[in-house]
């Protein structure tokens, strides 16, 4: 195959939140980057209204875990400077979280997982940054929630992001770094010469002197080099938002599977359901926005005279065996693959960019990233 085109350093596959984090760090160190998706930002996962992001108990200490928490605590910094890029202004707080706790032994694992927090996180607020509550303590912050005996968990360390703000000033940054962006350019086939990528072909051949898959839920099915050394597969899910008179809590809340994120104007957004089986299927259930219409005035019992605003169905990307994927695809050189992870997508993005950066130079990474390697042995163990 020839093309008369000047191969790009780097082509990034998919312009959801993480490849188009990756082709932020890749514009940002002055790499000439170009990024294609078969639709456009929000097509896929990462088209979720709001994100939330909240760390992983204190502990699991597990290598995932802590790149997990590393890329929650520089939210703030990951913000601030695709504001800047960009002259856009970014949805994003940290409202803290409480944990509606519904029997003892999640009261003493919170007990415990806030006593490892408070030794080795950093804190937010002027409280400690995780603390388990009694339920008058709880009912004193949030007095229009339903709190157990068992009291409450509050992290001032969780937060969340307006994805479409986020996703917005990403793609902002990277043209005005010079990047390039198509969208409506599906990728049909990777160009493969002897051992090495030589680009990707769309309706057309695109040069490159790299290429990292960030294809989401898709990525498996892009060629058959990703069929063989990954393993991630859909997981249909469903957000709603809620349109309330006024403003009920100002915390994210969450219990057993439902979270809750306040938003602007009176709105919530109640998350979450998951249809393992469901593959591709993308249409909205009753039984989903039911269930978590439910959950939520459980939760907040004003919420009953809530409207159901819409209700948004996405895919989460889940490797099969259940880490997410990161590195350079055993026998074709300068292929690399992002993707696979599934409930923390968003809140990965900052370092996975990073990663993906250093991987890209050849730079030493301080951890060992073998168990995020395309190509690898099935195993068990998992990220979240
Ligand atoms: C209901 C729900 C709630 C969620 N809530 C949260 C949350 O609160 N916090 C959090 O951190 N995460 C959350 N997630 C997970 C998060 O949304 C994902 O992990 C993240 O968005 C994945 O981003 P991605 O860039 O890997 O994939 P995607 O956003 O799916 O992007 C992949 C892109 O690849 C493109 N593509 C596919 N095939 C091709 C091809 N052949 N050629 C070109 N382009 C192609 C697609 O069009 C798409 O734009 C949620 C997910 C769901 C479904």
């Amino acid at each position: 195959m020839t093309s008369t085109a000047r191969a790009q350093d780097v082509i990034v596959v998919g312009a959801g939140v993480i490849g188009l984090s990756i082709a932020w760090q890749q514009a940002r160190l002055g790499n000439p980057v170009h990024v294609v998706d078969r639709a456009t930002s929000g097509a896929g996962a990462s088209g979720v209204p709001w994100g939330a992001l909240w760390p992983t108990a204190a502990t699991k200490n597990g290598l995932g875990h802590r790149l997990h928490r590393e890329s929650l605590w520089q939210f703030e910094t990951f913000v601030r400077e695709l504001e800047e890029a960009s002259g856009l202004s970014i949805g994003f707080n940290r409202p803290g979280r409480l944990e509606l706790l519904s029997n003892d032994s999640r009261r003493q694992a919170a007990i415990r997982e806030s006593q490892a927090a408070q030794q080795y996180w950093p804190t937010f607020s002027n409280e400690p940054v995780q603390r388990v509550l009694t339920r008058k303590e709880a009912l004193e912050l949030e007095p229009a929630v339903t709190v157990e005996d068992w009291g409450a968990l509050a992290c001032d360390a969780s937060a969340c992001v307006d994805t479409g703000t986020l996703l917005a000033a990403l793609r902002s940054s990277i043209i005005r770094q010079g990047g390039v962006i198509d969208d409506d350019s599906e990728v049909r086939d990777l160009w493969i010469d002897g051992n090495r990528v030589c680009g990707v072909v769309t309706d057309r051949p695109i040069p490159a002197r790299s290429v990292v898959v960030a294809g989401g839920a898709w990525t498996s099915s892009i060629a058959p080099e990703l069929a063989a050394s990954t393993d991630i597969v859909p997981v249909k899910g469903e957000v709603i938002i809620l349109q309330s008179k006024e403003k009920l809590f100002s915390r994210i809340l969450k219990r057993s599977r439902t979270y809750m994120i306040p938003l602007p104007a009176g709105r919530v957004l109640v998350g979450s359901t998951s249809y393992p089986d469901a593959g591709f299927d993308s249409v909205p259930t009753e039984e989903g926005r039911d269930a978590l219409f439910a959950s939520a005035v459980s939760m907040v019992p004003a919420l009953s005279s809530a409207k159901i605003e819409s209700q948004w169905v996405g895919h989460r990307p889940q490797s099969i065996s259940k880490s997410p994927y990161l590195g350079e695809v055993p026998g074709t050189a300068r292929l690399y693959v992002a993707s696979g992870h599934f409930k923390i997508g968003l809140a990965m993005a900052p370092v996975v960019g990073q990663l993906m950066g250093k991987i890209l130079d050849g730079e030493p990474i301080e951890h060992d990233l073998s168990v995020f390697q395309p190509g690898r042995p099935p195993r068990t163990s998992s990220l979240k």
